[in-house]
């Protein structure tokens, strides 16, 4: 069974549909693929039943941008009801939160290289969260830029002059509001320093007593020594080790299938499912 948790369309920063992230994943020889773009649960339906078609099993997914004392922190969850108010309206404050902060990273790169909010808004397309990449897209437009990659290490990289962070809720909160929705909170590539500061331990530790399920140990983000620490972390507070793709189409490197979930660990996340209490 090859179970990849983690992936990302043009709903949000991904390059492909919805349904072509599953034909993708189909042809990665997936058998379990969960769609979790940034913010938005817009792409599920075409996702699912894409994934129908093609005899994959779909988990809904989503991947809730959060802070914690100025850290941006992101957080999965799967099968969460996507009616939900309380849910909506957290994604929606922080989307719109999201589209100032884009302008205002484009005011301040417009000053030294040829890019405008519009073509920025063009380059985002039908996507229903806007993001960094939308930006590098238009950067490479322009030619100031090779790639999306190349963008994130200098002009649009957490520590670039250039950077504006945007309102996101606080993780722990988050983490409750995904839960009592009916959700399986994991926590997105925990140890990811490369693109920014990370929490420390003790935040894991109160996330875990918020209704946290897992941890997204194994992404290519990880050294060998960060998963280590991080399955040690995992483990002493019962928590599930997952582990996938961050898939973004030809938007990044990351390939399907790149990093797994374990069948044992696939069927802990969904027993935490069936026993999530209502109101808990
Ligand atoms: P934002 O959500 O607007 O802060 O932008 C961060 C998003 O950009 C994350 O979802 C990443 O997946 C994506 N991203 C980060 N680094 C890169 C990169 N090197 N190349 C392409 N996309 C990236
Ligand atoms: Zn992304
Ligand atoms: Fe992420
Ligand atoms: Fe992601």
């Amino acid at each position: 069974m090859r179970i990849d948790l983690h992936t990302h369309s043009v709903v949000s920063d991904g390059t492909e549909s919805p349904a072509q992230v599953m034909t993708a994943a189909a042809r990665a020889e997936l058998d379990v693929v969960a769609l979790t773009d940034h913010d938005t649960v817009d792409g599920l339906a075409e996702a699912g039943a894409a994934a129908n078609d093609l005899g994959l099993e779909f988990v809904p997914g989503i991947e809730v941008s959060c802070s914690h004392r100025g850290i941006s922190i992101h957080l999965l969850s799967y099968w969460h009801d996507p009616a939900d108010a309380e849910v909506a309206a957290m994604l929606a404050k922080t989307r719109d939160a999201r589209v100032n902060r884009a302008q205002q990273i484009v005011d301040k790169i417009s000053v030294d290289y040829p890019v405008t909010w519009d073509q920025v808004v063009a380059r985002a397309g039908g996507a229903t969260t806007i993001g960094r990449p939308h930006i590098a897209d238009a950067l490479v437009d322009h030619g100031v830029v090779p790639t999306r990659d190349a963008a994130f290490q200098q002009i649009l990289a957490g520590h670039s002059r250039y950077y504006v962070p945007h309102y996101a809720p606080e993780v722990t909160a988050a983490v409750r509001t995904m839960r009592r929705a009916g959700g399986v909170p994991v926590f997105a590539h925990p140890g990811a320093d490369a693109r920014g500061r990370v929490v420390p331990t003790s935040v894991i530790e109160s996330m875990a007593e918020a209704g946290l399920v897992g941890l997204e140990v194994d992404h290519r983000d990880h050294s060998p020594e960060q998963r280590t620490r991080l399955a040690r972390i995992g483990e002493r507070l019962g928590l599930v080790r997952t582990g996938a793709s961050d898939y973004h189409g030809t938007g990044k490197l990351n390939r399907l299938g790149e990093n797994l979930t374990t069948p044992e660990a696939y069927a802990a996340l969904k027993s935490a499912r069936a026993s999530a209490a209502p109101g808990c």
